[in-house]
């Protein structure tokens, strides 16, 4: 029998006497590049923070699962993007906030801290060629102060109003839905603003939460982001979303938030399988059959885990119900990049900047200093968004690299041409990824298909940050969703 043994999966603790187990299929005939089937009560496809919790909390509930991931590592988009020098920095997810509950209690239980982002001094704005600095404490947060400014406040209210008014989590249910599904969040934000610098920073807005262009996503999607950006007893505001201090990028996990889904998997064990990509899961009567590279595996309920688009990537058999499978051909996945650029010291604190910036014209239209703790080197961190990123396509290392540290320069001055090393992580070319941070909809979708991204399909479940009400596209949404769907399984097994 294979390396997971079938005493591994049904042996350990957590899983108690009278633990409902489906009995194993018989083991297949020796074919090169196989292994036995084994069987198991749930299977959970995907291994990063989605599912990883919701096998956490199946084993808890006394159920055995095995976790089959496509990379040799967990973590999904958490990623510790290696520097070079033994050392990572976030490649994928970094920041937590406040209401971002579930990721912090996981993250507690873990053992992984968390610190400030660093946040001490002036941003950088950069538009239309013009530098300039300004301080994030005042009247505007976290908004530069652009002509547009007077323009994009109004606007930034009235979508905060707009999303007061989305369910959470349902937006298809919001009395005006028909309406805000119809449109893009660029002809709501023309149509609402007047100025070149409030329209910029609108699409500023959609480009540095979603990693797309204002005319790739519905309104309503983007008002169910804002609705989502908070917590059972704090609803969601366009703050949250947007500001490091008290909001969505206010910390980071000492040791990067790889830490987490590493952690978390070491626990788990040998319930999970890297390396077995599922190509398919068919469904015949009570049994569900699991086929990845290397492995078959039956089981009772089945566990999808990842973003509707790569869910899409899976063979279903029987076919699933059309609202699904549509769904899944309609909800893309972001574009996104991270450049990063380690320095012998963060020489931008000198000069008084926080490291963060806004920028338009280059390659990085967004940054922050994502150095260690105590500082003891600097790194930047640049975010390659959407178009940006995709006019890219092709370019050789050297001149991605020298893309990035032009950016870096031309916000941060002329010592961000000299960096002791260089690293960068690009999500959509990423097959198991196919972009990021999050699957976007587009208009029509969430009032056509929306109540299909959590439906069970039969003994077919869906988990992923996608899902989640609260903090979707965001890790504390995964961990949600994991745990929702934990809960969901467990209660019909
Ligand atoms: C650049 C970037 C920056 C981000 N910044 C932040 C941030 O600062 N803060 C924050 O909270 N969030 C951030 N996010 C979003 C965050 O990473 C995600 O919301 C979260 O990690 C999603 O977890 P998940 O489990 O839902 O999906 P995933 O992490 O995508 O996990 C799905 C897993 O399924 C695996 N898989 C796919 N297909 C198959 C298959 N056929 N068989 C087996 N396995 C398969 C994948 O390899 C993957 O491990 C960022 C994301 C990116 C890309």
């Amino acid at each position: 029998m294979s390396a997971l043994s079938r005493r591994r999966l049904l042996g350990t603790g957590a899983l108690a006497a009278g633990a409902t187990v489906a009995t194993a299929s018989p083991a297949r005939a020796s074919v090169p590049g196989r292994e036995a089937s084994v069987s198991v009560d749930v299977v959970v496809v995907g291994g990063g923070l989605s599912g990883l919790t919701a096998a956490r909390d199946l084993v808890a509930a006394g159920r055995s699962v095995l976790v089959l991931e496509a990379r040799e590592r967990p973590g999904g988009r958490v990623y510790g993007m290696p520097l070079g020098d033994g050392t990572t920095s976030e490649g994928g997810a970094e920041f937590i906030g406040p209401t971002q509950d579930r990721i912090a209690a996981l993250a507690q239980d873990l053992g992984v801290a968390t610190f400030p982002t660093y946040n001490a001094g002036k941003n950088v704005y950069l538009r239309d060629g013009k530098r300039s600095l300004y301080a994030t404490d005042g009247v505007l947060g976290a908004v530069p102060p652009d002509w547009g400014v007077i323009d994009l406040e109004a606007a930034l209210l009235m979508l905060g109003g707009m999303a007061k008014k989305v369910p959470v989590g349902e937006p298809w249910k919001a009395a005006d839905a028909e309406d805000w599904d119809s449109q893009t969040f660029h002809t709501w934000s023309r149509a609402h603003s007047l100025s070149a610098g409030a329209r910029f920073l609108m699409d500023e807005f959609v480009s540095s939460t979603l990693s797309a262009r204002s005319k790739d996503v519905s309104l309503l999607y983007v008002l169910n982001y804002i609705a989502s950006a908070g917590n059972e007893s704090n609803a969601g505001t366009v703050d949250r979303l947007i500001n490091t201090k008290g909001g969505g990028q206010e910390s980071r996990f000492v040791g990067g938030s790889q830490e987490v889904p590493v952690r978390l998997a070491a626990r788990l064990g040998d319930r999970i399988r890297y390396n077995a990509p599922v190509r398919s899961i068919g469904v015949d009567g009570g049994t569900v059959t699991v086929t990845a590279d290397g492995l078959t595996v039956a089981c009772r309920r089945v566990v999808v885990a990842m973003s509707p688009a790569i869910a899409n990537r899976i063979d279903y058999s029987p076919g699933l119900p059309a609202a699904r499978a549509q769904l899944m051909q309609r909800f893309p996945m972001g574009s996104i990049a991270k450049f990063v650029a380690v320095y012998d010291t963060p020489f931008w604190r000198a000069d008084g900047l926080t490291g963060q910036a806004v920028a338009d014209g280059g390659a990085i239209d967004a940054t922050f200093d994502n150095s260690p703790p105590d500082g003891s080197r600097g790194v930047l961190m640049g975010f390659m968004n959407q178009s940006n990123i995709r006019a890219l396509d092709g370019s050789s290392a050297d001149d991605v690299r020298a893309a990035g540290l032009a950016s870096f320069a031309a916000l941060f001055g002329d010592k961000a041409k000299s960096p002791v090393r260089t690293a960068f992580q690009r999500w959509d070319n990423e097959v198991w990824s196919g972009g990021g941070p999050v699957g976007i909809a587009p208009p029509g979708v969430l009032t056509g298909f929306g109540p299909a991204l959590r439906a069970p399909c039969g003994p077919v479940h869906w988990a992923g940050t996608e899902t989640s009400t609260f903090w979707t596209g965001y890790m504390d949404g995964a961990v949600r969703s994991g745990e929702r769907v934990a809960r969901e399984v467990d209660a019909v097994l």
